[in-house]
């Protein structure tokens, strides 16, 4: 193996530890992420049950200035019970002021079903209030937590990233680009060792990126050759293991 596949096989090396540190890294900044949606939920299904209870006080309002007016109709109505001149005209107060003693009944129950309704969504409002704060406080603790684990975990990133620079700082800026585009498509993976059978008698090989078999020309190069052979699959700069090693 020559200097060229040496070198891609050293910056491989180091750009799967960038690669998994970065990785820790974004999971870090979700987990605070995560927390913060939590807690923009908890604040949108306050919002909504707290217009709910507007909504419904709003109601308990308009049936409660109804009741008012109606109760005034009761009084007008029982003062005319007593001028009642005739029986019928009596009769017929009577039947009125009984009706609307029964409507009044039915709407204080409505009211106070409402009413009922609007204690229960407070409760529920305070229940979430109480969930937002403990949210705020646990958030709170993740982000002090996922700060420090970031700014670590970038201290890291920064000396991986060094030694990057130095190894790709050795290879030539054609191979490079190859390197990094496909390292791009298969997450940091830009190289494959090739496959050899296990069984001497069999001739196969295989692409150990994406166990495609090769054709044995290749390896009779790569035997010979320092040079980029990519697997006609997947893409991926293949080499040979190599026995010093
Ligand atoms: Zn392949």
């Amino acid at each position: 193996m020559g200097p060229i596949l040496r070198g891609l096989i050293k910056l491989q090396r180091v750009e799967s530890r960038l690669r998994a540190v970065q990785n820790k890294l974004a999971r870090c900044r979700r987990s605070v992420l995560f927390q913060e949606n939590q807690l923009r939920t908890l604040q949108s299904n306050l919002e909504a049950k707290q217009q709910e209870t507007k909504l419904t006080k709003l109601q308990v309002d308009r049936l409660e200035l109804e009741l008012k007016s109606r109760d005034e109709n009761i009084t007008k109505l029982r003062a005319a019970l007593n001028l009642a001149r005739t029986n019928k005209e009596y009769s017929a107060i009577l039947t009125e002021l009984n009706t609307s003693k029964a409507d009044d009944s039915k709407l204080e129950s409505q009211v106070l079903e409402l009413m009922k309704n609007v204690e229960s969504d407070q409760a529920q409002c305070g229940e979430v209030q109480k969930q937002i704060e403990e949210q705020k406080t646990r958030m709170e603790q993740i982000r002090t937590d996922a700060e420090g684990k970031a700014a670590e975990l970038q201290k890291e990133i920064d000396a991986i990233q060094k030694e990057w620079d130095l190894f790709a700082h050795k290879i030539t800026p054609e191979a490079l680009n190859i390197f990094k585009r496909v390292a791009e498509t298969y997450d940091g993976e830009a190289m494959a060792q090739i496959e050899r059978p296990e069984d001497e008698n069999i001739v196969s090989f295989s692409c150990g990126g994406c166990f495609m078999g090769l054709p044995a020309e290749m390896v009779n190069i790569l035997s010979n050759k320092d040079e980029i052979l990519r697997c006609s699959n997947c893409t991926r700069i293949l080499y040979l293991k190599d026995e010093e090693e």
